[in-house]
């Protein structure tokens, strides 16, 4: 009994008190007011050869450091290196946000540690995750009978589909290598990764050409899946982007879902960065079509503006997807029984998870939508204004007029080779680091890209963006 009471002593600081949960609150909520109130003057990238190096002097020991310096080691190694994806000026790959809101959601979910896996475990919150889902197959247009699941991430969501309309499909075996999957070269390159988890490396993949805006080419598509169709093949599913990461190009999506429903294919929409737009009619307008899909992946941790670490998929017949993921265990027979909610475990392949319902919902309910809505209207529109001022500058070639909030364009100086060119150019605007923008490859050639999704990203910013840009490309040139 000494040897218990010892160790039930030692085991104490796990259960602050109540002075010091209030002192570590305070400590912490500080730290989160300074570091919101800097971000206006923040950089948007922290050009930092270390890169928080020094973490690796902190090792993890018996007594630990105390709060304040484990605070200071992340204010001076963690959020001061790399890309700054709270700033307003982060404009590159596609930005994701951090909403006060949501923090304090998942402060929220995981004090109180609901277990948001198994509706009798949890009723509230597996209610709360299935409202969710409920809510943004509405606004997608989907019928009463889909379901869903809120993933970590887009990815895992584009998994989970891939699996859904694999088992849909009984694809094993030699069945494997005859049947085709139908996408662009725009499509996210998680797609391919999800095909190679679900263990379908050898499927056919057909990349479908596109037009001068970058969209899916229907008639190509129609084309692709006759000849397939001709010579034997087995037309699986064709997985459209509503929005692609490299341009914000919107696939043609209601002629796809009719192209693929005539020929008995499984259409996936990957609305990771663009399914949301949904919310405000210019972008509702764009997605025409997409309440025809067979699934749909739209990431709340892009364009609702949450912290990393959620993502959806909404299947429209929920029995395949409750098909491909149920499962139980002898350790689990007090669980069943209740079925008034699906269980998120039977919609996906995690058990035990995040309660990542709450950091989504308290948002919601706290502010309603029309935030929102206008912060998405905002965003396309600031996306077209970026394009119109970006091309009035001498020197500066853009793409063409963006679907979404991605606009694409370089700098073609007056002598000397353009490629090199544009990657000096980023690779200054990085050590300068006022803004930050990321390239890609179009058409072969290096593209500059500017995303408009932060929350905190507003008309002032791209004022600044345009000017970093041109006096950075100017002055360049002019060293040339
Ligand atoms: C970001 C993105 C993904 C991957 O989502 P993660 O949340 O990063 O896993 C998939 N598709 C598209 C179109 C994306 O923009």
């Amino acid at each position: 009994m000494h040897n218990l009471a010892d160790l039930e002593r030692a085991a104490l600081p796990l259960e602050p008190d109540a002075g010091e949960r209030a002192r570590l609150t305070k400590l912490i909520f500080a730290y989160a007011d300074r570091y919101l109130e800097s971000l206006p003057e923040a950089p948007a990238y922290f050009d930092r050869p270390d890169r928080g190096r020094a973490l690796l002097d902190a090792p993890i020991t018996e007594e630990g450091i105390g709060a304040e310096a484990a605070l200071g080691l992340i204010r001076d190694h963690v959020d001061g290196v790399g890309i700054n994806t709270t700033s307003g000026r982060f404009l590159g790959y596609i930005p994701g946000g951090g909403l006060f809101h949501a923090a304090l959601g998942d402060f929220l979910a995981a004090v109180a540690n609901r277990y948001a896996s198994v509706f009798f475990a949890s009723p509230g919150a597996v209610r709360i995750e299935n409202l969710l889902i409920r809510w943004m197959a509405s606004l997608a247009g989907y019928p009463e009978t889909a379901a869903g699941y809120l993933s970590a991430g887009g990815s895992l969501a584009n998994l989970t589909a891939v699996i859904t309309a694999r088992d849909d499909a009984g694809l094993e075996g030699d069945a494997i290598p005859r049947a085709v999957v139908y996408l662009t070269e725009h499509a996210h390159h998680c797609v391919d990764k999800a095909l190679r988890l679900a263990g379908l490396r050898r499927v056919v993949r057909r990349r479908i050409p596109v037009d001068e805006r970058y969209r899916m080419d229907a008639a190509a598509l129609e084309a692709a899946i006759r000849e397939d169709e001709r010579a034997g093949r087995a037309p699986w599913m064709v997985v459209s982007s509503a929005g692609t990461t490299n341009t914000g190009s919107v696939d043609p999506l209601a002629d796809v879902g009719q192209i693929a429903a005539a020929h008995g294919l499984w259409h996936h929409v990957d609305g990771a960065y663009g399914g949301f737009f949904a919310l405000c009619p210019e972008g509702a307008a764009v997605l025409r079509g997409m309440d025809a899909s067979d699934s749909l992946v739209m990431d709340p941790h892009k364009t609702l503006f949450l912290p990393y670490g959620t993502g959806a998929l909404i299947v429209r017949d929920r029995e395949k997807l409750y098909a491909a993921h149920a499962a139980g265990a002898d350790y689990m027979q007090d669980t069943l029984g209740a079925v008034e909610e699906l269980s998120p475990a039977n919609l996906s392949p995690e058990l035990t998870k995040h309660f990542r319902g709450l950091r989504l919902w308290l948002p919601l309910q706290a502010l309603g939508l029309a935030p929102f809505r206008a912060a998405l209207s905002e965003k396309m529109r600031l996306a077209r204004y970026f394009h119109e001022r970006i091309r009035a500058v001498n020197g500066f070639e853009v793409g063409p007029e963006p679907d979404l909030s991605v606009v694409t364009y370089r700098y073609v100086p007056k002598r000397g080779d353009v490629d090199a060119f544009n990657e000096k150019l980023v690779e200054a605007l990085h050590k300068d680091g006022r803004i930050f923008i990321s390239t890609t490859r179009l058409d072969g050639r290096f593209t500059l890209r500017m995303a408009a999704v932060c929350f905190r990203t507003h008309r002032a910013d791209l004022d600044a963006a345009v000017d970093v840009l041109t006096d950075t490309a100017k002055r360049l040139e002019a060293e040339a």
